[in-house]
């Protein structure tokens, strides 16, 4: 039995509320990137989850409300409703079905430790690493994702686009974040002064890559580097390290059991750098991608909800 709160206002205000509304809940968030979160009370998970996307994008959302019995996000005026997890607009809701659902996650501290798995963590990514897995199955709606962004159709999202200078190389990123780019290559150039491993990481740098239109198989299945707003870096020399999961699979069946030591990573401060401008780092992910930072201020705002939720709990405030 769900408990499905009855308000039919709009949730622009009231923090209180929400806060009280949500503390249990928060602990069901999945605390594994890419694992499927628990669908556990979805209709207060999905309130805890639009409520991270309008405060990470607050010139952007008007609005999270309980609307024809599911909670609803608007964006530029458009309205998204959760739809067990599809973000879909009033005309497709009740096709959910045949969408694949978003996946938010807390996003976590420190980057996973592979010696700690169980036999059923290795399991499980091995069945989602199948190439099966990775081809199959429904795409999301890109409806949310075009409302948030400004455009998921190629020409739509080259509009968007600008250069910016970084860390000695020009790249395109969606204007959304230039300014945040250029606050981490100024934070990054500047800890090279002082931090031997970020001169060295400069000075070992190969590729730098931003927008890149990628379309999986003729779908409409994109990454966020299709919608500039996300930036690989690439050393110059790799040495026997590994990169990316999906790489490493191609040579060693035990791709997830890879050693952190045996994994390329950009310094810390580095990452902190990005971190601290909404971004999060693949280093992190389960199916790791060690060069790839992507811009997702709300995963950041979920995490920071459910740091003040553990602190009411403690205190014994804000349970249901
Ligand atoms: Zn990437």
């Amino acid at each position: 039995m769900v408990a499905v709160p009855m308000e039919q206002r709009s949730y622009t205000t009231g923090t209180k509320r929400f806060l009280a509304g949500c503390s249990i809940l928060l602990i069901s968030i999945s605390l594994y990137p890419l694992s499927p979160a628990p669908q556990i009370r979805p209709s207060i998970h999905a309130r805890q989850v639009l409520e991270a996307y309008r405060r990470a994008y607050p010139d952007r959302i008007e609005s999270v409300a309980w609307q024809n019995n599911d909670w609803v996000i608007q964006i530029q005026g458009e309205l998204f409703y959760w739809a067990q997890g599809r973000l879909l607009p009033e005309s497709h809701r009740e096709r959910w079905q045949e969408y694949k659902p978003y996946v938010f996650y807390l996003y976590p501290d420190d980057a996973p430790a592979p010696q700690n798995y169980t036999a059923e963590r290795i399991a499980e990514l091995e069945r989602i690493g199948s190439a099966e897995h990775q081809m199959n199955g429904p795409d999301h709606h890109n409806g949310f994702r075009s409302a948030l962004y400004g455009g998921a159709k190629r020409g739509d999202v080259e509009r968007n686009l600008v250069k910016v200078r970084f860390l000695g190389k020009t790249i395109s990123v969606h204007a959304m974040i230039q300014e945040q780019v250029l606050r981490i290559d100024e934070r990054i150039r500047g800890f090279a002064k002082t931090d031997s491993d970020v001169a060295q990481f400069l000075t070992n740098l190969g590729s730098i890559g931003g927008y890149n239109w990628r379309e999986i198989r003729g779908t409409s299945r994109i990454s966020m580097h299709s919608f500039g707003l996300a930036i690989d870096i690439q050393p110059k020399r790799l040495g026997s390290k590994a990169i990316y999961w999906q790489w490493e699979a191609e040579r060693n069946p035990q791709w997830m059991l890879v050693s952190q030591s045996n994994r390329w990573a950009p310094p810390e401060a580095v990452i902190k750098a990005f971190e601290a401008e909404g971004f999060v780092w693949g280093g992190k992910w389960d199916l790791y991608d060690q060069m790839h930072f992507e811009y997702r201020p709300e995963l950041h705002e979920i995490s920071k909800l459910y740091m003040i939720f553990s602190t009411l709990q403690k205190y014994g405030i804000g349970g249901e």
